[in-house]
């Protein structure tokens, strides 16, 4: 079922989880552990991100430096046909535009839908570490709203060799990134709204947030989403704090704020299990309010780690 069709079709609100792929040669059977215990959440759909090679630069025996790419998490297709297969609930892979040719994200859609997979995150992917700025892969996409159309096009049945015949048209469902605190590239807010009122127009059927831990950002976002015209669902997202690591790191890797009252009580913990306790709460507070507000779900990203995630929708 399209997520769209879930999301409209359920009175209640539902919980929705992001896992991250396993690393290279490591067992599929951790992921599976991993999604077994959220599973009595009954989410109806799980996401599962995509991971860009990365580029760096190993030493040859003369001293001179050769650029090596390094697959750290390969296969989100095959991955997602393998939860389908053993789990009942519906998968959504992301795709990103770095480091992918539109010849490649049109491939990967088609297996995607040859597996009966009809729901996608489109993302753009941030710029790879020795970069400063994100650039698109040779034929590749600049924003994400370009991967939107490409997709909304193959659900007209048009491919990118527009001379073949005899096509059929896809049928993907499309979730696309929204920032309640702005994307840390943009100028302000407004603009941000309105590149991501780009995403809507293209074809988009959804909004997935970033995390916050304020939620008044999020009902301000929604807000000004709606005045910019912009009426599809919006998902908030949402991290549990869990170690001291996270305050500085979240920040830094989301370009999002963490409240002066959050920050007071991280003040008093003394250490990572306090923070991780307190992290929990926060989160806890968080989904019963945004619940309260009229959310039609919660989307929880785990990181690699659902252990604490499930605690905090009740
Ligand atoms: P875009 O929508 O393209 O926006 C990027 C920037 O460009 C923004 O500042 C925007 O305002 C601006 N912009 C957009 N369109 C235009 C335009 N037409 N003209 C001028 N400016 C424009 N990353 C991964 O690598 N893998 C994942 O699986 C993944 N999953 C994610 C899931 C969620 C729910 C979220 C919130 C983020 C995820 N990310 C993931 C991170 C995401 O790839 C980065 O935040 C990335 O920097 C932006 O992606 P985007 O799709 O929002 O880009």
């Amino acid at each position: 079922m399209k997520v769209i069709n879930i999301i409209n079709s359920r009175k209640k609100p539902f919980v929705s989880f992001e896992l991250v792929p396993p690393l290279k040669g490591s067992d599929m059977s951790k992921l599976y552990q991993s999604i077994e215990p959220l599973m009595e959440f009954e989410p109806p759909f799980i996401n599962i991100t995509y991971h860009r090679d990365e580029e760096v630069f190993r030493e040859n025996q003369d001293g001179t430096f050769r650029k090596v790419t390094i697959t750290k998490r390969p296969g989100s297709v095959a991955i997602a046909a393998a939860i389908v297969r053993n789990f009942s609930v519906e998968v959504v892979p992301h795709l990103i535009c770095g480091g992918n040719s539109r010849q490649k994200l049109e491939n990967d859609l088609m297996d995607l839908h040859f597996l009966g997979i009809h729901n996608v995150v489109a993302l753009r992917g941030d710029a790879i570490p020795v970069r400063k700025y994100f650039t698109p892969e040779v034929n590749g996409h600049q924003y994400c709203c370009e991967l939107v159309q490409q997709i909304n096009d193959m659900n007209q049945g048009k491919y990118l060799e527009k001379e073949l015949t005899d096509v059929v048209s896809t049928d993907f469902c499309v979730g696309v990134a929204g920032y309640p605190e702005k994307h840390y590239e943009s100028p302000n807010l407004h603009t941000d709204i309105m590149n991501l009122k780009t995403k809507i127009d293209a074809g988009a059927d959804y909004i997935i947030t970033q995390m916050f831990f304020d939620n008044q950002k999020f009902y301000d976002f929604v807000n000004q989403c709606r005045e910019a015209g912009i009426h599809v669902p919006i998902i908030p997202g949402l991290k549990p704090l869990s170690s001291t690591k996270h305050i500085e790191m979240l920040p830094k890797t989301f370009g999002i704020d963490l409240p002066e009252e959050l920050m007071r009580q991280i003040r008093q913990c003394c250490d990572d299990k306090s923070i991780y306790e307190l992290g929990m709460k926060w989160c806890i507070t968080q989904s019963t309010q945004l619940l309260q507000y009229g959310v039609p779900a919660i989307h929880y990203y785990t990181m690699g780690t659902a252990e604490n995630v499930k605690h905090c929708y009740t």
